[in-house]
């Protein structure tokens, strides 16, 4: 080949190939025009068969799928052709088209056999899908992997799709091997929507049917947590995070913790406090189910506190209808500030919630009985200056564990401190504090939060009571991440007073234990004191803390 000669070839190449990432980004247009320049320069330089590739291109793109073969196979053979493995990959494309995998595979191998094709990874990648359309698994990881690799070095954006082909074809395997060949044929199934099926699909919707495989029934049918007296926090960061950081989720694979409320679980009590954003989702991943649950608790009718309360009501019923067993649980209570039972109670009766279920609570009447062992005591709390949010409360739970036990966990929920707060909360066991975030001003004592707990709030709440454990919760995510630092800055100032605090950051999959006051490590999933469990900051800002007992923290 001349000097010239390679010149047009590379420049022809580039025009496929910048046609092809035209195509990708679906302009259209601007892929023809370009396989049609190429077209014209392959014309004007006598090389007609090369040109016909580039036709070929356009007719792809207007769907005229059968006259790309049409097309092509008269010249895809002559000698004259450069664009051989271009012309082989298209025909071979159509032909899978058309279920023609056979002849499919021929064409791609066809392809790879021309000296100058340079896309190798676009073939081995068609080969890996055509063999596992055909259930030849090795094969078609064979070429998956090759594929990959070419992907990686040439095209990156290229690895997802292989290496989801990779690992959907492992599970087929794996799903072959353990006898599973229908629910392997499930995975491998692809669903061709535009192709009429041969056989009529109503057989195999009855199939299906009959298996009876019925997701909600799954569900319904597990075991919830053995462990019983603990409180769970499941509330990572509160309301303006769950959208912005979905990104970050996908990114940094789950780690980012957010929305939420607490549970607490003692042998006759399942209750949920203020299962705001995520609550369910958080619930679920900690091992929780619905069937664990008998009150729910909400303290005010904002977001981040009451978002999962009509899911959760929902959730009862769905699991009602599939679970025998359900009969003999009572239904769950729900024990709703005035607010919040003003704007839900309509649509959790809409639920199949019991009328009777659902009551209001006030700082008024103060006191509630849950049962003989749970009673509630309600305050108010001072959320809003601006007083849109009038009935805001925060509660002090009492409840017996194992041995005979009392304990009291203190909920401040969302407020600014104010001066009854801490008598309140005088006799608490565990307080869980929400702090919001804080400025520096604020960390000095020079100014305070106005709807939340901020610094100065926090400090004066723990100087003036005396819990024997202190959760700090309910982060806010606009000015950065210090959780682990506030904790740090309290522990510091309570110091300098000769006060020694236990205080822990709350994040979901912080489990206290009620009976020792002990803290769950989220490793080995043992109960250590507070003096040996480690919170460690996360990977990444905004990410999970983790609470290491002293064996899993050194590996
Ligand atoms: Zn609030
Ligand atoms: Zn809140």
């Amino acid at each position: 080949m001349s000097e010239e000669e390679a010149k047009l070839l590379e420049e022809l190449k580039r025009l496929l190939r910048e046609g092809r990432e035209a195509r990708r980004r679906r302009e259209f247009d601007e892929a023809k025009e370009l396989y049609k320049e190429g077209k014209e320069l392959a014309v004007r330089a006598g090389w007609e068969e090369d040109a016909a590739v580039f036709e070929a291109s356009i007719l792809l793109i207007d769907k005229k799928f059968e006259d790309v073969i049409s097309f092509l196979s008269p010249i895809v053979e002559k000698p004259a052709l450069h664009l051989r493995g271009d012309a082989y990959l298209r025909i071979g494309w159509v032909q899978d088209r058309m279920k023609l995998y056979e002849q499919a595979i021929l064409s791609y191998q066809k392809a790879l056999g021309d000296p100058n094709y340079d896309t190798p990874g676009k073939a081995w990648h068609n080969m890996g899908i055509t063999h596992r359309l055909r259930g030849e698994f090795e094969e078609a990881l064979q070429w998956l992997r090759k594929a990959r690799e070419w992907y990686l070095a040439n095209e990156p954006r290229g690895v997802e799709n292989v290496d989801y082909h990779i690992s959907s074809i492992r599970r087929q395997q794996e799903l072959r091997k353990r006898g599973l060949n229908k629910a392997a044929e499930e995975v491998g199934k692809i669903a061709s929507l535009s192709t009429r099926e041969s056989t009529d699909p109503l057989i195999r919707i009855r199939d299906i049917l009959a298996e009876n495989r019925n997701k909600v029934g799954e569900y319904a049918e597990r075991d919830g947590r053995e462990d019983t007296d603990i409180l769970a926090i499941l509330k990572g960061w509160s309301s303006s995070i769950p959208i912005i950081s979905a990104v970050d989720r996908e990114r940094f694979g789950g780690q980012i913790c957010q929305g939420g409320g607490y549970f607490v679980k003692t042998e006759r009590e399942g209750i949920v406090i203020d299962p705001g954003l995520d609550f369910l989702a958080n619930f679920g991943t900690i091992g929780f189910h619905i069937k664990e649950v008998s009150q729910v608790i909400v303290s005010h009718n904002h977001i981040d506190h009451c978002a999962d309360l009509i899911r959760l009501a929902d959730l009862e019923h769905q699991w009602r209808l599939y679970d025998p067993k359900a009969e003999r649980k009572p239904n769950i209570c729900f024990h709703l500030d005035i607010d919040t039972h003003e704007g839900h109670r309509p649509r959790l009766l809409d639920t199949g919630v019991d009328n009777l279920n659902v009551r209001p609570i006030n700082s008024q009447q103060p006191n509630y009985s849950i049962n003989e062992q749970v009673t509630l005591k309600v305050f108010h709390t001072e959320h809003d200056p601006d007083n849109r949010i009038p009935d805001s409360i925060g509660f002090v739970l009492n409840l017996i564990v194992a041995r005979d036990r009392k304990r009291s966990i203190g909920y401040t929920s969302d407020t600014a401190f104010f001066k009854r707060l801490p008598k309140y909360l005088s006799n608490c066991d565990i307080i869980i504090a929400h702090f919001s975030y804080a400025e520096p001003a604020d960390y000095e004592g020079k100014e305070s939060h106005t709807r939340h707990l901020g610094y100065t709030g926090l400090l004066r709440l723990i100087k003036e009571t005396e819990a024997n454990l202190y959760v700090i919760s309910e982060f806010w995510g606009g000015r950065g991440d210090c959780r682990i630092e506030l904790v740090q800055k309290l522990l510091y100032d309570l110091k300098r007073e000769s006060r020694e605090v236990k205080i822990i950051p709350g994040d979901v999959s912080c489990i206290i234990g009620l009976r020792k006051l002990d803290i769950r490590c989220s490793r080995c999933g043992e109960f250590v004191p507070y003096e040996e469990i480690f919170v460690t900051a996360p990977e990444v800002p905004f990410g999970k803390l983790r609470y290491l007992c002293k064996n899993c923290l050194l590996g």
